[in-house]
């Protein structure tokens, strides 16, 4: 049913890494080689601190080498939801530590000369209900007077500049989100990180986590790490293995079509401005055109894995979305599992052994990651945080969290619900 992503077909990166097959020790041990745990390596190997990077398939294979390369600014919670939560001026910070995200991303890959085809494009939250102009305007309102910076709500002629479309309304324009190509990211800085001297692991599940004295003992199917510091990089894919982050995350399972590829015409006449766009609903569909002329178009389906349903779904949107593409084929269809909490905000915190973990970025952690592994180096050198916000922020427990395959089906139906409530 699911083909290969489009990003594995198109990478660059192919290096490969050994299954761990021995007993070793480090100073940090990394569970998860996406984003999270490959910047977690990176930034710590910068400062001296000798890494293991234990990843159950490849590295990236998570939901870093399945999401839609969207790095878009601020949060899932809207401005308003972060000024009534934490106040003005700490919102104000946040919304500039978003922006920090998707510039490390960009200085990263500029600095390695990661060929991921990362670059400024902006993005349009969208709506087909008219009345979410109010709520737009309140956002650009709180936006402009609270964070000093420029955004405008589109409608009739200003929005089919952006998408020659008239299924969405109303639109939320904000010129400074990015987008990539989100597996040579992850690999390229792979690469990076391994030069410096991390080690890496593919095919190595970790299987048990203890704690003696001072030192974890990660046990994996053939081997063995002890290390003094332990982090959790596993995201929507947390198992039972960290009681903590299996009762915390919501995992949301989401899937995505690529078209083959069009004439430059039709992308140019369909997304004129190359952005990112996505609906504002809880579940939303999102979509952008690929360096390689293609359309990705991405939503949710009750449940995981993919089945052809959420396929014809996905291709009944796109084309209600762009009739012209009625007909077009689709090369690609694959899914993943985003990881998200009760609050909607990304979390950073330790485990009862004591481990740190950084999780659920709710949508929000193509960039994210990047900045919350210099979080979590920096918490495990006791180091001044970039900002504590999300180490100060509970993890709450997740209704239903025992049956997680059920929770998956569950939680789409859920937001689905709410989306249709509007
Ligand atoms: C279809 C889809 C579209 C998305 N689109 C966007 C987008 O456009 N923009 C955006 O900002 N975000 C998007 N996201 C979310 C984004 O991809 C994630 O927030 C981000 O990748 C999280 O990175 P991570 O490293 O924390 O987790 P992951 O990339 O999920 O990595 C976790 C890794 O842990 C490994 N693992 C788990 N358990 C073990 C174990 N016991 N032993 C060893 N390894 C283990 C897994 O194999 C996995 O590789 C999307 C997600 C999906 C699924």
């Amino acid at each position: 049913m699911e083909t290969a992503t489009l990003w594995e077909v198109t990478s660059e990166y192919r290096r490969t890494y050994p299954l761990l097959q021995e007993h070793i020790t480090s100073d940090v041990v990394i569970i998860g080689g996406g984003f999270t745990g490959i910047a977690s390596s990176y930034h710590l190997q910068n400062k001296g601190v000798q890494t293991v990077v234990l990843e159950q398939h490849k590295v990236g294979w998570g939901a870093s080498g399945r999401n839609g390369g969207m790095m878009n600014t601020g949060y899932k919670l809207s401005a308003a939801d972060t000024i009534k939560r934490w106040g003005v001026e700490e919102a104000k910070r946040l919304d500039q530590y978003a922006l920090d995200c998707n510039k490390a991303v960009e200085e990263i890959a500029k600095k390695h000369q990661i060929d991921c085809d990362v670059r400024m494009s902006g993005h349009v939250g969208l709506s087909k209900n008219k009345k979410k102009q109010q709520a737009f305007e309140r956002s650009q309102e709180l936006i402009e007077k609270h964070f000093g910076r420029k955004v405008r709500v589109l409608t009739g002629a200003e929005l089919q500049e952006e998408m020659n479309s008239d299924y969405y309304k109303v639109g939320l324009m904000d010129p400074l989100s990015y987008q990539f190509h989100p597996l040579d990211y992850v690999r390229g800085l792979a690469e990076v990180t391994h030069d410096l001297g991390a080690d890496i692991y593919e095919q190595t599940k970790a299987i048990d986590v203890q704690k003696t004295g001072s030192t974890f003992i990660v046990t994996t199917e053939k081997g063995m790490v002890e290390a003094k510091e332990l982090i959790f990089a596993t995201d929507g894919y947390s198992e039972k293995i960290t009681p903590e982050l299996h009762k915390g995350i919501f995992p949301l399972a989401s899937f995505v079509i690529a078209t083959e590829p069009l004439e430059k015409e039709t992308l140019e006449n369909l997304i004129p401005n190359n952005r990112n766009l996505y609906d504002t609903i809880n579940l939303v569909n999102y979509f952008r055109r690929t360096p390689d002329n293609r359309i990705i178009f991405g939503g949710s389906g009750i449940g995981y894995p993919a089945k052809q349903a959420f396929k014809d779904e996905l291709y009944m949107l796109l084309t209600s979305v762009f009739p012209r593409l009625k007909g077009v084929n689709i090369d690609y269809f694959w899914g993943g599992i985003i990881g998200a909490t009760v609050d909607k905000f990304p979390i950073i915190g330790r485990t009862a052994q004591g481990a740190y973990y950084s999780v659920g970025y709710t949508g929000h952690g193509a960039a994210q990651s990047t900045l919350h592994g210099k979080l979590l180096a920096q918490c495990i050198l006791n180091e001044e945080r970039l900002n504590t916000t999300f180490e100060n922020t509970p993890l709450k427990t997740v209704p239903l969290y025992t049956n997680k395959k059920f929770l998956v089906s569950a939680a789409n139906l859920y937001f689905r619900m709410l989306d249709k409530l509007g």
